[in-house]
C-alpha cells in the first residue's frame, strides 16, 4: 500500500542553485542587478493591494504583450515562469503513458520532470559534437506516440542557439500534428544573424509555441511570469490548464512595469554579451572546452571532473552549477564576480 503514485520515486528533483553566505551566485543565470526603481514602485504599488484576487484573464499584461508583437491576444497565454507552461503543455498534448515528448539532452532539467510529472513517456536526443540541438536526429525522433517536442534555443545548458534555417526544416519534417515548442528564456541576449526567433513564425505554423520569460533579461526571477506565443486553439488549452490565479498582481504589475522599462533592461544585455566574449576566451586560453554561447551563461565541458570544478570554485566562493559528469554551467555577470570566477577557474589543477 502507497498513498503516492509510485512512478513518483523516479521524479528528478529540481537541484536548486546554492546559496552560500558571502559567496557569489553564478549558478541559476540571474541578472546580478535589482528590477529598476520604478519597476518596484509598481510591484509596492500592487502589493497594497493584496487582499484582492489577481485578474484571473492576465487581460492588461496580456494585451501589452500582444501589442508588442503584433498578434492578437487570443494567441498569447501567460503562465507562472515558463516552467509552469512547459508543464501545462505536457498537460495539454498527453493523457497516455504511451504519449511522448521528445528534448534534447542535455537540456533544461525542467523537461524531464514536467513531463513525468504529467505522466507522459520522455524520448531524449543527444545533442551534437558541438553542444547543439541535433535537429535531424530530433525529427527522426518523432514517432506516432509523439504529442510534443521540447527545442530549447539557446540550450540551457550548453550554450549555443539554433538556427533559422535548420529549425525551419525541422518543422517541415515534423509536419503540423505535433506541437513545437522553442523556448527562447534567453532570446535577449542571442546576437547570432543566423539564430532563429520564434515569433517570425508563428504565422505559417499554428503547431508552433514559443516561450519567452521575465525571469532573465527582465530580472524578475522572483515575481515567475512567462508568456507562450502560439496560434490562438494553442494558447486556449495552456489557460485551460493553467493554475487558476497562479499568476499574481505582483507579478503582472511588475512585469507590465518591466516592459516600461525595456530599453532600460535590454541595454543590460549589451554588457553580458560583451563580457560571455571575454569569459570564453579566457576559459579557452586556459584550455578549456567551451562552446560558442548565445545566452548569459557559459558551459565549460568537464565531462566527470564537474562536480570537483564546482567544489573549487566553491571553495573560492564561486557557486557555480555543476551537471555531472557532463559539464558546469557558469553564469555571466558583472566584470567583477566573472573575474573572481576566472581567477578560480584558471587556478583548477589540471
Ligand atoms: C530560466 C529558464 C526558463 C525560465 O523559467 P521561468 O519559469 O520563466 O523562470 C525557461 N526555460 C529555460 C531553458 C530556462 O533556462
Amino acid at each position: 500500500m502507497t498513498l503516492i503514485r509510485p512512478d513518483l520515486d523516479a521524479l528528478p528533483s529540481y537541484v536548486p542553485g546554492k546559496a552560500v553566505p558571502g559567496a557569489i551566485k553564478l549558478s541559476s543565470n540571474e541578472v546580478p542587478l535589482p528590477p529598476p526603481p520604478a519597476v518596484l514602485a509598481a510591484i509596492a504599488e500592487a502589493a497594497g493591494r493584496s487582499n484582492r484576487y489577481p485578474d484571473i484573464a492576465v487581460v492588461s499584461l496580456t494585451e501589452r504583450l500582444a501589442g508588442r508583437y503584433g498578434v492578437a491576444p487570443e494567441r498569447i497565454a501567460v503562465g507562472c515562469g515558463s516552467v509552469s507552461l512547459c508543464q501545462q503543455l505536457v498537460q495539454a498534448t498527453c493523457n497516455a503513458p504511451t504519449d511522448e515528448v521528445v528534448y534534447a539532452w542535455r537540456s533544461f532539467e525542467a523537461y524531464p520532470i514536467v513531463t513525468q510529472i504529467g505522466g507522459a513517456a520522455a524520448r531524449t536526443v543527444p545533442l551534437d559534437a558541438g553542444y547543439r540541438h541535433d535537429l535531424d536526429a530530433m525529427a527522426a525522433a518523432v514517432t506516432p506516440h509523439t504529442r510534443l517536442v521540447m527545442v530549447c534555443s539557446p540550450n540551457n545548458p550548453t550554450g549555443p542557439a539554433v538556427h533559422r534555417g535548420e529549425f525551419e526544416r525541422f518543422l517541415a519534417a515534423v509536419g503540423p500534428d505535433v506541437v513545437v515548442a522553442l523556448d527562447e528564456a534567453y532570446h535577449e541576449y542571442v546576437t547570432d544573424p543566423e539564430a532563429v526567433d520564434g515569433t517570425a513564425l508563428l504565422d505559417a505554423h499554428p503547431n508552433l509555441v514559443v516561450l519567452r520569460t521575465f525571469s532573465k533579461a527582465y530580472r524578475l526571477a522572483a515575481l515567475r511570469v512567462g508568456y507562450a506565443l502560439t496560434s490562438p486553439e494553442l494558447a486556449l488549452a495552456l489557460r485551460k490548464v493553467c493554475s487558476p490565479f497562479s499568476i499574481s498582481s505582483v507579478a503582472q504589475a511588475g512585469a507590465l512595469a518591466a516592459l516600461d522599462c525595456a530599453d532600460e533592461l535590454l541595454a543590460g544585455c549589451a554588457e553580458i554579451v560583451s563580457e560571455r566574449v571575454r569569459v570564453r576566451d579566457a576559459l579557452l586560453a586556459a584550455g578549456l572546452t567551451v562552446p560558442e554561447t548565445q545566452a548569459n551563461f557559459v558551459w565549460v565541458a568537464l565531462g566527470d571532473r564537474s562536480a570537483e570544478f564546482a567544489a573549487h570554485c566553491r571553495e573560492q566562493k564561486v557557486i557555480v552549477r555543476p551537471f555531472d559528469p557532463d559539464g558546469v554551467r557558469v553564469t555571466v555577470s558583472t566584470p567583477a564576480e566573472n573575474d573572481l570566477f576566472l581567477a578560480a577557474a584558471t587556478s583548477f589543477p589540471r
